[in-house]
Protein backbone atom coordinates (compact mmCIF):
# COMPACT_ATOMS: atom_id res chain seq x y z
CA UNK A 1 0.00 0.00 0.00
CA UNK A 2 1.12 3.44 -0.50
CA UNK A 3 2.23 5.36 2.43
CA UNK A 4 1.09 3.32 4.73
CA UNK A 5 2.96 1.55 6.95
CA UNK A 6 2.18 -2.44 7.02
CA UNK A 7 2.02 -4.98 9.83
CA UNK A 8 1.42 -8.66 9.59
CA UNK A 9 -1.62 -10.10 10.43
CA UNK A 10 -3.52 -13.87 10.07
CA UNK A 11 -5.13 -12.30 6.90
CA UNK A 12 -2.17 -10.62 5.79
CA UNK A 13 -1.48 -6.62 5.87
CA UNK A 14 -1.78 -3.52 7.64
CA UNK A 15 -3.08 -3.75 11.45
CA UNK A 16 -1.99 -0.61 12.75
CA UNK A 17 -2.77 2.80 11.51
CA UNK A 18 -5.57 1.71 9.74
CA UNK A 19 -7.98 3.17 7.52
CA UNK A 20 -11.17 4.85 9.59
CA UNK A 21 -14.38 4.09 7.54
CA UNK A 22 -18.21 4.44 7.61
CA UNK A 23 -20.98 2.56 6.68
CA UNK A 24 -24.06 4.50 5.44
CA UNK A 25 -27.26 2.01 5.54
CA UNK A 26 -25.68 -0.03 8.37
CA UNK A 27 -29.09 -1.86 9.46
CA UNK A 28 -29.67 -3.28 5.81
CA UNK A 29 -29.03 -6.36 4.55
CA UNK A 30 -25.85 -5.37 2.87
CA UNK A 31 -24.78 -2.62 5.31
CA UNK A 32 -25.02 -5.21 7.87
CA UNK A 33 -23.08 -7.51 5.70
CA UNK A 34 -20.33 -4.93 5.33
CA UNK A 35 -20.07 -4.50 9.03
CA UNK A 36 -19.75 -8.34 9.99
CA UNK A 37 -16.90 -8.14 6.97
CA UNK A 38 -14.89 -5.38 8.66
CA UNK A 39 -14.33 -6.88 12.52
CA UNK A 40 -11.05 -7.41 12.70
CA UNK A 41 -10.40 -6.36 8.96
CA UNK A 42 -6.69 -5.81 8.66
CA UNK A 43 -6.67 -2.29 6.26
CA UNK A 44 -10.21 -0.52 7.55
CA UNK A 45 -11.79 0.44 10.98
CA UNK A 46 -15.31 1.19 11.21
CA UNK A 47 -15.72 4.17 13.02
CA UNK A 48 -19.09 5.71 11.99
CA UNK A 49 -22.37 3.99 10.59
CA UNK A 50 -25.54 5.83 9.68
CA UNK A 51 -29.25 4.83 8.66
CA UNK A 52 -32.60 6.21 8.38
CA UNK A 53 -34.49 8.79 10.65
CA UNK A 54 -36.13 5.65 11.88
CA UNK A 55 -32.97 4.05 13.45
CA UNK A 56 -31.46 7.42 14.34
CA UNK A 57 -29.79 7.52 17.83
CA UNK A 58 -29.72 3.44 18.04
CA UNK A 59 -26.96 1.32 19.45
CA UNK A 60 -26.03 -0.58 15.66
CA UNK A 61 -25.81 -4.02 17.82
CA UNK A 62 -29.96 -3.33 17.88
CA UNK A 63 -31.27 -2.80 14.18
CA UNK A 64 -28.52 -4.99 12.04
CA UNK A 65 -30.06 -7.06 10.05
CA UNK A 66 -28.10 -10.00 11.05
CA UNK A 67 -27.11 -11.62 14.64
CA UNK A 68 -25.02 -9.13 16.10
CA UNK A 69 -24.16 -11.55 19.14
CA UNK A 70 -20.78 -12.46 17.82
CA UNK A 71 -20.06 -8.63 16.90
CA UNK A 72 -17.51 -6.62 19.21
CA UNK A 73 -18.89 -4.82 21.58
CA UNK A 74 -16.99 -1.60 20.44
CA UNK A 75 -18.66 -1.94 17.41
CA UNK A 76 -22.38 -3.14 18.45
CA UNK A 77 -22.27 0.34 20.76
CA UNK A 78 -21.73 2.42 17.81
CA UNK A 79 -24.46 4.53 17.36
CA UNK A 80 -26.61 4.89 13.73
CA UNK A 81 -26.58 8.43 12.98
CA UNK A 82 -28.25 10.54 10.23
CA UNK A 83 -27.09 9.90 6.90
CA UNK A 84 -26.67 13.87 5.56
CA UNK A 85 -24.29 15.87 7.23
CA UNK A 86 -20.21 15.54 7.70
CA UNK A 87 -18.56 12.34 8.10
CA UNK A 88 -15.12 12.14 9.40
CA UNK A 89 -13.86 8.71 7.97
CA UNK A 90 -12.26 9.57 4.74
CA UNK A 91 -13.43 6.47 2.94
CA UNK A 92 -17.18 5.47 3.27
CA UNK A 93 -19.07 2.39 2.18
CA UNK A 94 -23.06 3.56 0.82
CA UNK A 95 -25.62 0.40 1.50
CA UNK A 96 -28.24 3.16 0.66
CA UNK A 97 -31.13 2.73 -1.44
CA UNK A 98 -31.15 4.36 -5.11
CA UNK A 99 -33.37 7.49 -4.46
CA UNK A 100 -30.66 8.46 -1.37
CA UNK A 101 -27.87 7.69 -2.75
CA UNK A 102 -28.48 9.47 -5.49
CA UNK A 103 -28.09 12.82 -3.15
CA UNK A 104 -25.41 11.78 -0.73
CA UNK A 105 -23.08 10.07 -2.55
CA UNK A 106 -21.79 12.92 -5.00
CA UNK A 107 -21.89 15.37 -1.95
CA UNK A 108 -19.42 13.14 0.16
CA UNK A 109 -17.48 13.21 -2.70
CA UNK A 110 -17.04 16.88 -3.31
CA UNK A 111 -15.65 17.05 0.51
CA UNK A 112 -12.99 14.85 -0.04
CA UNK A 113 -14.58 11.28 1.21
CA UNK A 114 -13.51 8.12 -1.45
CA UNK A 115 -17.28 6.60 -1.38
CA UNK A 116 -17.43 3.15 -2.45
CA UNK A 117 -21.26 2.57 -3.07
CA UNK A 118 -23.41 -0.59 -3.83
CA UNK A 119 -26.36 1.59 -4.89
CA UNK A 120 -27.35 2.07 -8.59
CA UNK A 121 -27.78 5.41 -8.60
CA UNK A 122 -24.16 5.93 -10.53
CA UNK A 123 -23.38 2.67 -12.15
CA UNK A 124 -24.62 3.89 -15.49
CA UNK A 125 -22.80 7.23 -15.17
CA UNK A 126 -19.52 7.05 -17.78
CA UNK A 127 -18.04 8.78 -14.94
CA UNK A 128 -18.17 6.74 -12.93
CA UNK A 129 -16.24 3.70 -12.38
CA UNK A 130 -17.99 0.35 -12.32
CA UNK A 131 -15.74 -2.03 -10.85
CA UNK A 132 -15.09 -5.99 -10.51
CA UNK A 133 -11.51 -5.66 -8.68
CA UNK A 134 -10.09 -8.79 -10.65
CA UNK A 135 -11.43 -7.78 -13.91
CA UNK A 136 -11.70 -4.25 -14.77
CA UNK A 137 -9.32 -2.53 -11.97
CA UNK A 138 -8.29 -0.19 -14.70
CA UNK A 139 -11.34 1.13 -14.76
CA UNK A 140 -10.26 3.60 -11.57
CA UNK A 141 -8.77 5.98 -13.64
CA UNK A 142 -11.97 7.31 -14.09
CA UNK A 143 -12.27 8.85 -10.74
CA UNK A 144 -9.16 10.92 -11.20
CA UNK A 145 -11.65 12.82 -13.94
CA UNK A 146 -14.15 12.94 -11.83
CA UNK A 147 -13.14 16.84 -10.30
CA UNK A 148 -13.22 16.28 -6.52
CA UNK A 149 -11.07 17.28 -4.16
CA UNK A 150 -7.85 15.02 -3.16
CA UNK A 151 -8.82 11.46 -1.68
CA UNK A 152 -12.95 12.45 -2.86
CA UNK A 153 -14.27 10.17 -5.49
CA UNK A 154 -17.11 7.54 -6.50
CA UNK A 155 -16.74 4.11 -7.20
CA UNK A 156 -18.93 1.36 -7.98
CA UNK A 157 -19.82 -2.48 -7.57
CA UNK A 158 -22.13 -4.03 -10.41
CA UNK A 159 -26.11 -5.39 -9.77
CA UNK A 160 -25.62 -8.55 -7.60
CA UNK A 161 -26.38 -10.65 -11.10
CA UNK A 162 -23.84 -8.97 -12.78
CA UNK A 163 -20.82 -9.19 -10.01
CA UNK A 164 -20.92 -13.43 -10.93
CA UNK A 165 -21.59 -13.08 -14.47
CA UNK A 166 -19.39 -10.57 -16.01
CA UNK A 167 -16.80 -12.46 -14.16
CA UNK A 168 -17.49 -15.87 -16.28
CA UNK A 169 -18.38 -13.98 -19.31
CA UNK A 170 -14.58 -11.90 -18.62
CA UNK A 171 -12.73 -15.09 -20.14
CA UNK A 172 -15.08 -15.65 -22.83
CA UNK A 173 -14.71 -12.03 -24.22
CA UNK A 174 -10.97 -11.87 -23.79
CA UNK A 175 -10.09 -15.25 -25.32
CA UNK A 176 -13.35 -15.65 -27.98
CA UNK A 177 -14.59 -11.75 -27.95
CA UNK A 178 -18.33 -12.47 -27.05
CA UNK A 179 -21.21 -11.27 -30.29
CA UNK A 180 -24.61 -11.86 -28.14
CA UNK A 181 -24.96 -13.52 -24.32
CA UNK A 182 -28.92 -14.31 -23.31
CA UNK A 183 -29.33 -14.40 -19.29
CA UNK A 184 -32.27 -16.07 -17.39
CA UNK A 185 -31.71 -15.10 -13.75
CA UNK A 186 -33.08 -17.54 -10.78
CA UNK A 187 -32.11 -15.04 -7.99
CA UNK A 188 -32.76 -15.35 -4.51
CA UNK A 189 -34.79 -13.46 -2.17
CA UNK A 190 -31.88 -11.66 0.05
CA UNK A 191 -31.62 -9.79 -3.15
CA UNK A 192 -34.36 -7.91 -2.73
CA UNK A 193 -33.48 -6.55 0.27
CA UNK A 194 -35.91 -5.60 3.72
CA UNK A 195 -38.50 -6.59 3.27
CA UNK A 196 -38.66 -8.42 0.73
CA UNK A 197 -41.58 -10.43 -0.79
CA UNK A 198 -43.95 -11.14 1.18
CA UNK A 199 -44.10 -15.06 2.16
CA UNK A 200 -47.32 -15.35 0.25
CA UNK A 201 -45.79 -14.01 -2.43
CA UNK A 202 -42.34 -16.59 -2.96
CA UNK A 203 -43.19 -19.79 -1.13
CA UNK A 204 -44.37 -22.61 -3.62
CA UNK A 205 -43.62 -20.02 -6.32
CA UNK A 206 -41.17 -18.13 -8.93
CA UNK A 207 -42.02 -14.86 -9.79
CA UNK A 208 -41.36 -13.68 -13.65
CA UNK A 209 -40.05 -10.64 -13.40
CA UNK A 210 -37.98 -8.18 -11.13
CA UNK A 211 -38.22 -4.52 -11.49
CA UNK A 212 -35.24 -2.52 -13.33
CA UNK A 213 -33.48 -5.63 -13.28
CA UNK A 214 -32.99 -6.88 -16.98
CA UNK A 215 -32.03 -3.35 -17.89
CA UNK A 216 -28.94 -3.36 -15.61
CA UNK A 217 -28.06 -7.24 -16.36
CA UNK A 218 -27.58 -5.42 -19.90
CA UNK A 219 -25.91 -2.73 -19.66
CA UNK A 220 -23.62 -3.09 -16.84
CA UNK A 221 -21.09 -6.33 -18.33
CA UNK A 222 -20.93 -3.92 -21.43
CA UNK A 223 -19.43 -1.32 -19.17
CA UNK A 224 -17.17 -3.56 -17.13
CA UNK A 225 -15.90 -5.61 -20.08
CA UNK A 226 -15.19 -2.43 -22.39
CA UNK A 227 -12.90 0.14 -22.07
CA UNK A 228 -13.14 3.58 -19.51
CA UNK A 229 -15.94 5.44 -21.22
CA UNK A 230 -16.35 3.08 -24.17
CA UNK A 231 -18.74 -0.31 -23.35
CA UNK A 232 -18.26 -3.54 -25.52
CA UNK A 233 -19.92 -4.09 -28.29
CA UNK A 234 -22.01 -7.06 -27.78
CA UNK A 235 -25.95 -7.55 -27.57
CA UNK A 236 -27.49 -8.58 -24.36
CA UNK A 237 -31.23 -10.60 -23.65
CA UNK A 238 -31.98 -10.87 -20.07
CA UNK A 239 -35.22 -12.24 -18.13
CA UNK A 240 -34.66 -11.84 -14.27
CA UNK A 241 -36.91 -14.00 -12.09
CA UNK A 242 -37.26 -14.37 -8.39
CA UNK A 243 -37.04 -17.97 -6.66
CA UNK A 244 -37.78 -19.37 -3.14
CA UNK A 245 -33.71 -19.22 -2.30
CA UNK A 246 -32.65 -17.61 0.21
CA UNK A 247 -29.05 -16.42 -0.58
CA UNK A 248 -27.39 -16.89 -4.15
CA UNK A 249 -28.04 -15.92 -7.56
CA UNK A 250 -28.09 -18.62 -10.29
CA UNK A 251 -28.09 -17.68 -14.03
CA UNK A 252 -28.39 -19.70 -17.50
CA UNK A 253 -26.08 -18.60 -19.87
CA UNK A 254 -25.80 -18.67 -23.54
CA UNK A 255 -23.25 -16.57 -25.78
CA UNK A 256 -22.35 -16.70 -28.91
CA UNK A 257 -19.14 -15.84 -29.79
CA UNK A 258 -17.40 -14.13 -32.33
CA UNK A 259 -14.65 -17.03 -32.10
CA UNK A 260 -16.61 -19.87 -31.77
CA UNK A 261 -15.25 -22.42 -28.97
CA UNK A 262 -15.97 -25.77 -27.74
CA UNK A 263 -16.55 -26.72 -24.08
CA UNK A 264 -13.31 -27.87 -23.65
CA UNK A 265 -11.90 -24.45 -25.01
CA UNK A 266 -14.38 -22.48 -23.12
CA UNK A 267 -13.50 -24.21 -19.80
CA UNK A 268 -10.11 -24.25 -20.31
CA UNK A 269 -10.27 -20.02 -20.49
CA UNK A 270 -12.72 -20.06 -17.23
CA UNK A 271 -10.09 -22.23 -15.19
CA UNK A 272 -7.26 -20.49 -16.09
CA UNK A 273 -8.95 -17.19 -15.17
CA UNK A 274 -9.79 -18.53 -11.70
CA UNK A 275 -6.34 -19.12 -11.28
CA UNK A 276 -4.83 -16.51 -12.37
CA UNK A 277 -7.03 -13.53 -12.19
CA UNK A 278 -6.97 -13.42 -8.11
CA UNK A 279 -5.52 -10.17 -6.88
CA UNK A 280 -3.43 -11.65 -3.63
CA UNK A 281 -2.51 -8.34 -2.59
CA UNK A 282 -6.33 -8.03 -1.52
CA UNK A 283 -7.29 -8.85 2.23
CA UNK A 284 -10.60 -10.38 1.15
CA UNK A 285 -9.77 -11.78 -2.72
CA UNK A 286 -10.51 -15.62 -2.36
CA UNK A 287 -7.63 -17.94 -3.28
CA UNK A 288 -10.09 -18.90 -6.40
CA UNK A 289 -12.32 -16.28 -7.85
CA UNK A 290 -13.57 -18.77 -10.72
CA UNK A 291 -14.18 -22.34 -10.38
CA UNK A 292 -15.50 -24.67 -12.82
CA UNK A 293 -17.44 -27.47 -11.50
CA UNK A 294 -17.98 -30.92 -13.86
CA UNK A 295 -20.45 -32.72 -11.65
CA UNK A 296 -24.07 -32.14 -13.83
CA UNK A 297 -26.49 -31.34 -11.26
CA UNK A 298 -24.26 -28.04 -9.86
CA UNK A 299 -24.02 -25.42 -9.06
CA UNK A 300 -26.50 -24.91 -6.60
CA UNK A 301 -27.43 -22.45 -3.97
CA UNK A 302 -26.68 -23.99 -1.01
CA UNK A 303 -23.75 -25.91 -2.23
CA UNK A 304 -22.19 -23.66 -3.60
CA UNK A 305 -22.72 -20.09 -2.48
CA UNK A 306 -20.34 -19.80 0.36
CA UNK A 307 -17.47 -20.85 -2.10
CA UNK A 308 -14.37 -18.84 -1.05
CA UNK A 309 -15.76 -17.48 1.28
CA UNK A 310 -18.61 -16.03 -0.57
CA UNK A 311 -16.56 -14.43 -2.72
CA UNK A 312 -15.74 -16.90 -5.17
CA UNK A 313 -18.23 -18.10 -8.54
CA UNK A 314 -18.84 -21.30 -9.83
CA UNK A 315 -19.30 -21.96 -13.68
CA UNK A 316 -20.72 -25.65 -14.52
CA UNK A 317 -23.02 -27.17 -16.88
CA UNK A 318 -20.58 -25.95 -20.29
CA UNK A 319 -22.58 -27.63 -23.24
CA UNK A 320 -22.46 -26.55 -26.71
CA UNK A 321 -25.98 -25.26 -27.97
CA UNK A 322 -28.00 -25.87 -31.12
CA UNK A 323 -29.04 -22.14 -31.26
CA UNK A 324 -26.26 -20.52 -28.90
CA UNK A 325 -22.50 -21.30 -29.54
CA UNK A 326 -22.32 -22.14 -25.89
CA UNK A 327 -24.39 -22.59 -22.31
CA UNK A 328 -23.26 -22.80 -19.18
CA UNK A 329 -24.44 -21.77 -15.73
CA UNK A 330 -23.32 -19.16 -13.21
CA UNK A 331 -23.93 -19.00 -9.29
CA UNK A 332 -22.63 -16.57 -6.93
CA UNK A 333 -23.54 -15.51 -3.39
CA UNK A 334 -25.70 -11.99 -3.79
CA UNK A 335 -24.91 -10.85 -0.29
CA UNK A 336 -20.74 -11.37 -0.33
CA UNK A 337 -19.64 -11.66 -4.19
CA UNK A 338 -22.59 -9.54 -5.22
CA UNK A 339 -23.17 -7.33 -2.46
CA UNK A 340 -21.16 -6.42 0.63
CA UNK A 341 -17.97 -8.87 -0.28
CA UNK A 342 -17.90 -6.33 -3.97
CA UNK A 343 -17.50 -3.41 -2.16
CA UNK A 344 -14.99 -4.32 0.33
CA UNK A 345 -12.58 -5.92 -2.31
CA UNK A 346 -13.33 -2.24 -4.37
CA UNK A 347 -12.40 -0.40 -0.89
CA UNK A 348 -9.21 -2.28 -0.66
CA UNK A 349 -7.98 -2.38 -4.65
CA UNK A 350 -8.78 2.03 -4.09
CA UNK A 351 -6.27 1.60 -0.72
CA UNK A 352 -3.63 -1.21 -2.54
CA UNK A 353 -3.87 2.06 -5.08
CA UNK A 354 -3.33 4.80 -2.74
CA UNK A 355 -6.43 6.05 -3.58
CA UNK A 356 -7.56 6.71 0.23
CA UNK A 357 -6.74 10.19 1.77
CA UNK A 358 -4.55 9.77 5.04
CA UNK A 359 -6.42 12.53 6.81
CA UNK A 360 -9.92 13.58 8.20
CA UNK A 361 -11.78 15.13 5.42
CA UNK A 362 -12.70 18.33 6.20
CA UNK A 363 -13.28 20.34 3.03
CA UNK A 364 -17.07 20.98 3.54
CA UNK A 365 -18.86 22.92 0.12
P1 LIG B 1 -32.20 -2.67 2.77
O1 LIG B 1 -32.06 -3.97 3.48
O2 LIG B 1 -33.55 -2.13 2.50
O3 LIG B 1 -31.35 -1.58 3.64
C1 LIG B 1 -31.36 -0.20 3.33
C2 LIG B 1 -30.51 0.59 4.32
O4 LIG B 1 -30.59 1.97 4.00
C3 LIG B 1 -30.99 0.48 5.78
O5 LIG B 1 -29.90 0.66 6.65
C4 LIG B 1 -31.94 1.68 5.90
O6 LIG B 1 -32.09 2.16 7.24
C5 LIG B 1 -31.19 2.71 5.08
N1 LIG B 1 -32.09 3.72 4.55
C6 LIG B 1 -33.31 3.53 3.96
N2 LIG B 1 -33.85 4.74 3.59
C7 LIG B 1 -32.96 5.69 4.00
C8 LIG B 1 -32.95 7.10 3.94
N3 LIG B 1 -33.96 7.80 3.39
N4 LIG B 1 -31.89 7.77 4.46
C9 LIG B 1 -30.86 7.10 5.01
N5 LIG B 1 -30.81 5.73 5.10
C10 LIG B 1 -31.85 5.05 4.59
O7 LIG B 1 -31.47 -2.70 1.36
P2 LIG B 1 -30.25 -3.65 0.87
O8 LIG B 1 -30.75 -4.89 0.24
O9 LIG B 1 -29.27 -3.75 1.97
O10 LIG B 1 -29.66 -2.78 -0.33
C11 LIG B 1 -28.89 -1.62 -0.12
C12 LIG B 1 -28.38 -1.09 -1.47
O11 LIG B 1 -27.54 -2.09 -2.07
C13 LIG B 1 -29.51 -0.85 -2.49
O12 LIG B 1 -29.17 0.27 -3.28
C14 LIG B 1 -29.54 -2.12 -3.31
O13 LIG B 1 -30.06 -1.91 -4.59
C15 LIG B 1 -28.06 -2.46 -3.36
N6 LIG B 1 -27.75 -3.88 -3.56
C16 LIG B 1 -28.40 -4.85 -2.86
C17 LIG B 1 -28.06 -6.18 -3.07
C18 LIG B 1 -28.73 -7.34 -2.34
O14 LIG B 1 -28.42 -8.51 -2.68
N7 LIG B 1 -29.59 -7.09 -1.32
C19 LIG B 1 -27.07 -6.50 -3.98
C20 LIG B 1 -26.41 -5.48 -4.67
C21 LIG B 1 -26.77 -4.17 -4.44
P3 LIG B 1 -33.32 1.65 8.20
O15 LIG B 1 -32.92 0.30 8.73
O16 LIG B 1 -33.34 2.68 9.26
O17 LIG B 1 -34.53 1.61 7.35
Amino acid sequence: MDGVETHSNERGGMVEGRIQVGVMGASGTVGSRLVAMLVDHPWFELVEVSASERSEGARLAERMDADASSLPPALGELVLRATEGAWSAPLIFSALPSGIARAVEPALAARGHLVVSNASAFRADPGVPLIIPEVNPDHLSLVGEQGHPEGGGLVTNPNCVVAGLAMALAPLHRSFGLEAVVATTFQAISGAGRPGPSALDIVDNMIPWIGGEEEKIAAEPRKILGDPGAPADFAVDATATRVPVLHGHTVSVGVRLREPATPEEARAAFETFGRTARLGELPSSPERILAVTDQPDRPQPRLDRDAGDGHGVTVGRIRRGEVMHLSFVVLAHNLVRGAAGAALLNAELCAARGMVASGTPTAAP
